[in-house]
């Protein structure tokens, strides 16, 4: 079964930080590893999907493998 893995692109995203909060993602899996570095998604992501709502500029992607 195909699983579906979530990134930020980071020709995208503009670092507002509104997908960092613990709240956004109940894994945690959103991180910034300190202030004004790039956010990634680290791999205990779940692809829940529910990060991809949150991000206006569609820098947050799928990808199925
Ligand atoms: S909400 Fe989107 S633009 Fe903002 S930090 Fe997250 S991925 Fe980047
Ligand atoms: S897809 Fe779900 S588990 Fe993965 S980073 Fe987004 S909110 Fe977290």
């Amino acid at each position: 079964m195909a699983k579906r893995l979530y990134f930020i692109d980071f020709k995208k995203c503009l670092n507002c930080s509104i997908c960092l909060p613990r709240e956004s993602c109940e894994y945690k899996c959103i991180v910034q590893e300190a202030v004004g570095d790039a956010l990634f998604i680290d791999n205990s992501c779940r692809g829940c999907g529910k990060c991809l709502l949150l991000c206006s500029q569609n820098a947050i992607k799928h990808l199925e493998i």
